[in-house]
């Protein structure tokens, strides 16, 4: 792999981040293009961390959500969760809710995701750096999807078209308590691509004077590449999205999109350029333990949707199993996992590391987090049960690639 390993653990990352962070603004505090650029650079990077754990494509592992409602509970939490280790069950969501310290009546979704860092693109899609698009700014660092595929890291736009979710996974880094409800009237694919754009813009726009930033490369990220529809929230619930990766596309861009699999008629419909789909468990009790779905029968869904999986290949979509390892939780059952697996034959199975960031630190511990070794060794029984390769790695996003003949191909 070509990606640069900048730090290899969160606080060396955090640090790492900090410190340039305070060079540029030491730099720069006589200089008001500077600044705007200092202050762009301070304000993505503390809140890179929360980003969906759908696609974990941030991968930030520091703990900068500073503004956070979960932070004053993080190490209380840390501690009870522990246990989560020892096989005893995640939080109700009532213990969950007594962690946040705020009632989720008392504060809206919009609220919640301004704190974290979105920009809200339209009436209800929502736009996010993630810290890889900063280290490519700054060439200090890519992304595993661009090791892995060849998406260009400071030109990818990460978004969600809702953040409705069906699920509570256990993982996810959003407040899963607190629900985002369904709009007055949707925002048309036109509208929804060209808000992205421009609030992936503002959200860039110190680069543009950064003397940390490598030249050239903020002309470029002012234009994505590609585009992950993986931020928060499961996308197949904004109702005209077949329009809306058709409508990226037409902007000249990849389209990489994240699903949790319980809408298969929707993913009958959609061609994106790279489909994921999440599969992070092996039986129904593991599901409802880890995904915590909201409503019946979403089981039987994903496993509906893993026969869909399939059936896109012939589509030409290129389509991926993304498991997400918590330890203690669903890293036990590679048999298991790999009989589901081998139903949806995808192109690529990315098996990666829960991260301990965001919302999640109030239902799993950092101990949950799998070291690089043990996703190796989990990916490795995988890989060999579904007749799979291994075909590459990322250690700082702990995560493991496999394939069928252990090669990997670029998107473009
Ligand atoms: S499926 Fe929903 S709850 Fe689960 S990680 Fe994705 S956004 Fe979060």
């Amino acid at each position: 792999m070509n990606e640069k390993k900048p730090v290899t653990d969160c606080e060396k990352r955090e640090g790492s981040i900090r410190d340039s962070t305070r060079d540029s603004a030491r730099d720069s505090t006589r200089d008001s293009t500077r600044d705007s650029a200092r202050d762009s650079t301070c304000d993505s990077t503390r809140d890179s961390a929360c980003d969906s754990a759908c696609d974990s494509a941030c991968d930030s592992a520091c703990d900068s959500t500073r503004d956070s409602p979960c932070d004053s509970s993080c190490d209380s939490t840390r501690d009870s969760a522990e246990g989560l280790i020892k096989g005893s069950s995640p939080p109700t969501p009532s213990e969950e809710r007594s962690r946040f310290h705020y009632s989720p009546e008392d504060i809206s979704i919009d609220e919640l995701m301004r704190r974290q860092g979105y920009a809200k693109a339209g009436a209800h899609s929502a736009v996010k750096t993630c810290s890889w698009l900063k280290n490519s700014m700054n060439g200090t660092g890519v992304c595993y999807k661009s090791s892995f595929y060849g998406v260009t890291s400071h030109r990818c736009l990460q978004m969600t078209p809702t953040l409705m979710c069906n699920q509570a996974c256990v993982f996810c880094w959003r407040p899963t308590e607190v629900e985002a409800g369904i709009p007055d009237s949707w925002d048309d694919p036109e509208t929804i691509v060209r808000e992205s754009v421009k609030a992936q813009r503002k959200l860039i726009t110190g680069f543009g004077g950064s003397k940390n930033a490598v030249p050239g490369h903020y002309e470029e990220a002012v234009n994505p590449s590609n585009v992950a529809i993986s931020l928060s929230g499961e996308p197949t619930f904004y109702p005209r999205l077949p329009e809306l990766v058709t409508e990226f596309e037409k902007a000249g861009m990849t389209v990489f999109l994240v699903t949790n699999g319980t809408n298969p008629d929707m993913l009958r419909q959609i061609k994106p350029t790279q489909l994921y789909m999440s599969l992070d468990a092996s039986t129904p009790e593991m599901y409802d333990n880890v995904c915590r779905p909201k409503s019946k029968n979403l089981w039987e869904k994903v496993n509906e949707s893993l026969a869909v999986l399939k059936e896109k290949k012939s589509e030409g979509v290129r389509t991926v199993i993304r498991v997400t390892a918590v330890k203690g939780l669903n890293m036990a059952d590679a048999p298991g996992l790999a009989e589901l697996i081998k139903i949806a034959a995808p192109d690529f199975v990315e098996v990666k590391s829960y991260m301990h960031v965001g919302f999640s630190r109030l239902r799993l511990a950092r101990a949950n987090m799998a070291e690089q070794e043990e996703i190796r060794a989990f990916a490795n029984d995988i890989a060999s049960f579904a007749g799979y390769q291994y075909a590459g790695e990322s250690e700082p996003s702990r995560v493991v690639v496999l394939s069928k003949d252990g090669k990997l191909t670029n998107v473009r």
